[in-house]
């Protein structure tokens, strides 16, 4: 098929260092199929809108290339957090509106609810901890408009309270560099592989059709019915959800071409580390944090002990690009956290998250039609959202259009398509300066 990147980031290699569990043995597809709802994706937005059409009585079939949770949903950072777009208030206001954004701005918190209801309904024990997360200010000027900040959250229900150095200190949020945080009290950390297999599980129980090692070649639509073809045979839905994000590819279907960027973020993994070590570093809180860079950092200590760090992945994905790639992100990790510096890393890994051109999250038919939908583009904060999203995707399907104006915006084609990966050619090196100066 034809994808954006070298073929190597569609392959094991880049989750092979991952510390989440992927559960493989679902069952592959192995013949003609004729359903009424078929899902491309078994991440969180294939799997969330699987267990909520399945809750309604229906038996949607999931299609996966690999298997559920193997794309960006088994190999996050775990932060189940405000976000989804890459814009600020004022951008999404000025090109939609302010109700547009409130709205938004509520479905980000509805997101995080979403998730944390269907863990406790579930029962799914994903290891959760971190009460919101914290905001590092990397530079003085960052945090100028903290206190703005607190009254705005304020303004959305969501308490949140500055932390000058000498109160991160006292936190156990202690790293050099840092010059005052924001705890805004959203969200929660969790093991993303325990969520996505207790998704599953769930959805399946509820009446889901999984199957794993299906990759969907192409999609033909003839009289209203959606050809799904694979190596195992053609599935035929009434109804479909394209749910594959950053592991799309360009030839799934014509219309989707062109529409999304896929962006590699990468994390590294820490042995546990001692309550001493903690210590030493002045880092001991289990709060889940990120820092002020363009180019963002983001950071947590798991109940475990160990300490999961990221930060964007390069621009290729070559062995080579994704081996510098890494040494940056370790050299970064020891700058920030030079007490750990000789601590052994176990575990580091990358993978997609997910861009549109307009950098909103996107929900809505393809190609105008109302029975195939698709689900994408969470930039880089899709566990909640694209979780939402996917949830909100199974609720279109069955008639009841509950989405954003925000994720109705159309997913609109990257000027000169081809070359849209050169956009981030540009826009690192700007970042990178910006977060220097
Ligand atoms: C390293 C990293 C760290 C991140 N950290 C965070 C974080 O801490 N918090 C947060 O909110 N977000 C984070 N994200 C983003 C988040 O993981 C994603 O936004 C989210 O997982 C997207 O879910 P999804 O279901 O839409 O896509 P994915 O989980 O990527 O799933 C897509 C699925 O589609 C399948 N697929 C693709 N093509 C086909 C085909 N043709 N046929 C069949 N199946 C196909 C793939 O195999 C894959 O399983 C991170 C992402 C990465 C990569």
């Amino acid at each position: 098929m034809k994808t954006l990147y070298e073929a190597r980031a569609y392959s094991d290699a880049p989750r092979a260092g991952c510390a989440w569990q992927l559960e493989r043995d679902w069952p592959r597809l192995s013949s003609d199929r004729s359903v009424d709802i078929a899902i491309i994706g078994g991440g969180f937005t294939g799997l969330n809108a699987a267990l909520t059409l399945a809750e309604a009585g229906h038996s949607p079939l999931v299609l996966d290339a690999q298997a559920p949770g193997w794309g960006a949903s088994g190999r996050n950072g775990g932060f189940c957090c405000l976000g989804g777009s890459a814009l600020e208030d004022k951008q999404i206001a000025r090109g939609h509106g302010a109700d547009a954004l409130a709205e938004f701005r509520k479905a980000e918190v509805d997101a995080i609810s979403h998730v944390r209801d269907l863990l406790d309904r579930h029962g799914i024990d994903a290891d959760r901890h971190s009460d919101g997360e914290v905001f590092m200010a990397h530079k003085p000027r960052e945090a100028r408009a903290f206190d703005d900040a607190v009254a705005a959250y304020a303004a959305r229900g969501i308490a949140a309270r500055v932390l000058d150095q000498a109160a991160l200190t006292e936190a156990g949020l202690s790293s050099p560099g840092f010059h005052a945080g924001l705890h805004v009290r959203a969200g929660f950390a969790l093991d993303p592989g325990a969520y996505c297999a207790g998704l599953a599980r769930a959805a399946a129980q509820a009446g889901a059709d999984i199957r794993a090692q299906t990759r969907v070649e192409g999609i033909e639509t003839v009289d209203g019915q959606h050809r799904l073809r694979t190596a195992a045979g053609t599935v035929t839905a009434r109804r479909l959800l394209v749910a594959t994000n950053g592991y799309g590819a360009e030839d799934l279907h014509p219309w989707l071409r062109g529409r999304f960027l896929p962006v590699q973020s990468s994390v590294l993994m820490t042995r546990p580390l001692s309550r001493a070590e903690r210590a030493r570093q002045g880092w001991t809180s289990d709060l889940m944090a990120y820092d002020s860079r363009a180019l963002l950092h983001y950071f947590r200590l798991l109940p475990d002990g160990r300490f999961l760090f990221g930060m964007r992945g390069g621009i290729r994905a070559t062995a080579r690009a994704e081996a510098r790639s890494t040494a940056r992100m370790i050299r970064d990790f020891r700058r920030m956290f030079p007490a750990w510096r000789d601590v052994d890393i176990p575990h580091h890994w990358s993978g997609f998250v997910n861009f549109s051109a307009r950098l909103l999250p996107h929900l809505g038919p393809i190609d105008g039609d109302p029975s195939a939908l698709v689900a994408m583009a969470y930039h880089g904060n899709g566990l909640a959202m694209g979780s939402y999203t996917g949830h909100l995707a199974a609720r279109m399907l069955l008639g009841e259009d509950a989405r954003s104006r925000v994720h109705k915006a159309p997913l609109g084609r990257f000027p000169v398509p081809a070359l849209r990966r050169n956009l981030l050619r540009l826009a690192y090196p700007v970042a990178m300066l910006r977060d220097a100066l």
